[in-house]
Order: C-alpha cells, then structure tokens, then sequence
C-alpha cells in the first residue's frame, strides 16, 4: 500500500470554499484534511489558504491564534498555496491597507481589483508552467496582483495584471482552480511538497 508515502495537505478551515479543494486533492491520491486548530498544522506538509472573504478569514486567523504557527510553518519550507482570499492574506502588501496579515510573499495586491462589472467572470488563461493547454480561470470578486518583488514568478497574467505567481514555496491565485475541472494547478502544488 501506498499509505506511507501519501501526501497529507492541510486546507485551512475557518471560512470560505475548503471542501472543493479536499474534494480535488483526494482525486489526485493525495489526502485533504480540514484544519481547525493550529495543531493540527503539525499532521500535514502543505497548507491550502482557500477563497473567501480576506477579512473575516483574517480576523479568524488572529482569534484561533494561526498566525504564529502558519509563519512558523512556512520559513521551515513547507509548501503554502493561497487562493483569492488567500492570496491577500499571504502579500506583504495590499493596497490600502497598511496592516497585512502573514506577510509572506513579496507581492503588493489589490482586493476586488476588476471592479464591479466583472465581480465574477470566467476566462481562459495561458499557463506555460502548465502545459499548452489553456487553464479555465474562474474569478469571483477577485484581486490581483499589482506588482512583485523580484524572486516573484510570474506564471500567469490577464489583462496585463499577474493573477497566479511562485515565490519559493509560496503559490498564489487570484482565481478558483478548485471550482473547475482542471486538476493541473492542485497538482503542481502537491509537486511543490519535497
Ligand atoms: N473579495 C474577497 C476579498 O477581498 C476575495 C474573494 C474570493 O476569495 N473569492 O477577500
């Protein structure tokens, strides 16, 4: 059996879209499990930020004492992937904001950024890092990403705005992978996990 070698990816589970994800990794014979407290940090190699609401997940994050541990995780390497909220909550900047949460990843970010017109739209993306293939982008009150510092990958841009980026072991989103049927981006994350 393959139980020993299987790769266990903590999603974050205090607010927003945490079921679709575990749904997609245990698809890919990888686990999913749901973290509720910090401890349970300790049991998983990768971390999943899911979408939601930046603030509320935030706000969360401080009330069940996250922060600390969520830190403490990602200087020791271990792979953290933000999508949408959780791509705010992992910039060291945002746009109006002067108080950021986790400060992670070099990037300045601005929430809500395509405006009210296009709150929610779906779009076909380049990937290079993944394949020819164009990727289904399924944005939802979306950011993006207004600049990077300079170990920033960019690996995905639309309308000249960076909407998915690498630094080190740190992924970003601005939109939702877990609500397509395209398992390329969860799967490149759990390739991420050494
Ligand atoms: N608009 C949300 C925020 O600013 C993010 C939306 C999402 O995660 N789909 O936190």
């Amino acid at each position: 059996m393959s139980g020993i070698s299987t790769k266990k990816i903590g999603v974050l589970d205090l607010q927003g879209a945490v079921r679709e994800h575990i749904k997609m990794i245990n698809e890919l014979s990888a686990q999913g499990i749901p973290i509720k407290n910090p401890n349970e940090l300790s049991g998983v190699q990768a971390l999943i930020i899911p979408g939601g609401e930046s603030t509320a997940i935030g706000k969360l994050m401080v009330k069940y004492n996250f922060v600390e541990p969520v830190k403490e995780m990602a200087s020791k390497g271990f792979p953290i992937y933000g999508t949408c909220a959780g791509l705010i909550l992992l910039a060291k900047r945002i746009v109006g904001n002067s108080q950021p949460l986790l400060e992670l990843m070099d990037i300045e970010v601005k929430r809500n950024a395509f405006g009210r017109q296009k709150e929610s739209f779906e779009t076909e993306l380049d990937i290079y890092a993944l394949g020819e293939e164009k990727y289904p982008g399924v944005f939802i009150r979306a950011p993006w990403i207004e600049s990077v510092g300079e170990n920033v990958e960019v690996l995905a841009v639309y309308n000249k705005k960076t909407v998915m980026a690498r630094e080190k072991n740190f992924l970003v989103t601005a939109f939702h992978p877990e609500l397509t049927n395209d398992f390329r981006i969860h799967k490149y994350f759990i390739d991420m996990i050494k």
